[in-house]
C-alpha cells in the first residue's frame, strides 16, 4: 500500500514524501480514498494514529481546484471547517494543513478562545478557504458578522467524543445549523458511545465506517509498571525516580490543574526544571510550555487529561501517573503519549492506598495485571488507613497529599471534564 495508490495528486504526494512518510496509516488507507470520495465518514480513531493526515489529504485534494494566489477575500471563501476541542489540536491540525497544503495556495488559519479576537477577525476578513476551530470561539466570530459559510463543501468533528465530554454538544448544534445541507460531514472519535452515533445520525448521511484499533490498546509497547508508594511521599519518589534514573522529557499526569501547579512548582524547587499545562494557562504559557518541552529545555511537563489530550509528541519516552484518572479510559489515552511510531516508552505509574480500586478498574479495561515495584525506602506504609474520596467527602489535605480517586470510577463519579465546560 502506497500514498500513490490512494489517489493522491502529486502536490499531496509531494508534501507527504517530505516529511517523510513511506506508507500510509490503517487510517489513512482507509479513510482517504472514501473522503476522496466526497463520502460523509464517521471514523474510530486516537490521536496517534495518523488521522489528521487521514482527513486532511483528501479534504485538500477535494478543495484544490479553488486555489488561487488573488489577494481579493472575496476569491477566498471558507470551503472548510474543522472544529476541534482544544486550542492546542487546533492549532496542530492547522499545522498539518499547512505542511500537506504547503504546494497548493489554498489559506487557512485557527481560530480559538484565549487570546485577543482582533487578529483573527483580521486573518477572517482577509478570506480563508480552510478554517481550524474551537467552537466557543467561533460562535463569538458568528455574533461579530465574521464568518460565511455559504460556500462551505466540508466540515470535520475532530475528536468529536472531546467535545461532547467538554460539554460543547449545544455549540456544536449550533455551528452545524449555520452549514449548508449539501456538504460532506466528517467526524472522527477515540470512542462510539451511544451520544456519538446519535450525533452522527443527526448530522451525516449515510456514512462510511472506519474504525482502527487504538495504536496502544493492548499497550504492547508501553512498558508498564505500578510503584506503590504512601501519598505523602509521592512527590519525593517522583524526584527520586527523575533523578536516580536520569530520566529527560517526562510527561506527568495530575487530576486537577491546582494540582498540576502545585507539583510542578515543588519539582522546580527539588531543582528539577518542570512546567504546567492546562485550560488556567494563557494561551503564550501554554505554547511556551510545549515548546520549551518539545526542545528539551523543559524536563518535566505537568498536565491534565485534558491539556494533554491531542498532544503531539513524538516518541515521548515516559509517561507518569502522579495521580490514577478517574476514568480507567483516560489511562490508556495517558500512555498512548509513549511507546509511539514502534518505540519502546515507558509509564509508571504512583500509587497510593486510596487509589486501589481505580487501579483495579484499569487493569480490568487492560484485561491484565499490571506488575507492582516497590521502589527501595519508598515501601508504603501498611498502618495508614486508605481515604478514598466518597459521597461528596473530600480531604481538605493539600494536594500531593490528597486521596487521587473515588470507588466506583465511572458509575459513581461523574466525570469531571463535563462541567469544566470552555475552562480547558
Ligand atoms: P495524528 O494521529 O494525526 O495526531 O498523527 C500522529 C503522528 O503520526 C504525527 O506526528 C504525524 O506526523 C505522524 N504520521 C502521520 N501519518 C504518518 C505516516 N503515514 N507515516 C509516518 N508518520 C505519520
Amino acid at each position: 500500500m502506497s500514498f500513490e495508490s490512494l489517489g493522491l495528486m502529486p502536490e499531496l504526494l509531494r508534501a507527504v514524501r517530505e516529511q517523510g512518510y513511506e506508507t500510509p496509516t490503517p487510517i489513512q488507507a482507509q479513510a482517504i480514498p472514501i473522503v476522496l470520495e466526497g463520502r460523509d465518514l464517521m471514523g474510530r480513531a486516537q490521536t496517534g494514529t495518523g488521522k489528521t493526515a487521514g482527513f486532511t489529504l483528501p479534504m485538500l485534494q477535494r478543495l484544490a481546484h479553488h486555489a488561487s494566489t488573488s489577494t481579493s477575500p472575496a476569491r477566498h471563501p471558507i470551503r472548510a471547517l474543522i472544529l476541534t476541542p482544544t486550542r492546542e489540536l487546533a492549532m496542530q491540525v492547522e499545522e498539518s494543513v499547512r505542511t500537506y497544503g504547503r504546494h497548493i495556495p489554498l489559506r487557512s488559519t485557527t481560530i480559538f478562545g484565549g487570546v485577543n479576537i482582533n487578529p483573527q477577525t483580521k486573518a477572517l476578513r482577509a478570506g480563508v478557504e480552510i478554517l481550524v476551530a474551537t467552537p466557543g470561539r467561533l460562535l463569538d466570530h458568528q455574533q461579530q458578522g465574521n464568518l460565511n459559510f455559504s460556500q462551505l463543501e466540508v466540515v470535520v468533528l475532530d475528536e468529536a467524543d472531546r467535545m461532547l465530554d467538554m460539554g460543547f454538544i449545544r455549540d456544536i448544534r449550533k455551528i452545524i445549523g449555520l452549514l449548508p445541507a449539501q456538504r460532506q460531514t466528517l467526524l472522527f472519535s477515540a470512542t462510539f458511545t451511544d451520544e456519538i452515533k446519535q450525533l452522527a445520525s443527526a448530522f451525516l448521511k449515510n456514512p462510511a465506517l472506519v474504525e482502527v484499533t487504538p495504536r496502544n490498546s493492548a499497550a504492547e509497547l508501553v512498558h508498564q509498571v505500578v510503584h506503590p508508594v504512601d501519598r505523602e511521599r509521592k512527590r519525593a519518589l517522583l524526584a527520586h525516580l527523575i533523578q536516580s534514573r536520569g530520566l529527560e522529557q517526562v510527561l506527568v499526569f495530575t487530576r486537577t490543574k491546582h494540582g498540576a501547579n502545585r507539583l510542578s512548582e515543588q519539582l522546580d524547587k527539588d531543582g528539577i526544571s518542570s512546567m504546567a499545562i492546562h485550560g488556567n494557562k494563557s494561551q503564550p504559557q501554554r505554547i511556551k510550555a510545549l515548546a520549551d518541552f518539545k526542545k528539551g529545555a523543559v524536563r518535566v511537563l505537568v498536565a491534565t487529561d485534558i491539556a494533554a489530550r491531542g498532544l503531539d509528541i513524538d516518541q515521548l519516552p515516559h509517561v507518569v501517573n502522579y495521580e490514577l484518572p478517574q476514568v480507567p479510559e483516560d489511562y490508556i489515552h495517558r500512555i498512548g503519549r509513549t511507546g509511539r511510531a514502534g518505540s519502546e516508552g515507558e509509564a509508571l505509574s504512583l500509587v497510593c492506598v486510596d487509589e486501589q480500586r481505580l487501579l483495579k478498574d484499569i487493569e480490568k479495561l487492560l484485561r491484565k495485571d499490571l506488575p507492582k515495584q516497590v521502589v527501595t525506602g519508598y515501601a508504603p506504609d501498611p498502618s495508614i488507613p486508605a481515604e478514598p474520596i466518597e459521597n461528596g467527602r473530600r480531604s481538605s489535605r493539600p494536594a500531593g497529599g490528597r486521596p487521587a480517586g473515588r470507588p466506583g470510577g465511572r458509575a459513581s463519579a461523574p466525570r469531571p471534564r463535563r462541567s469544566g465546560g470552555r475552562a480547558e
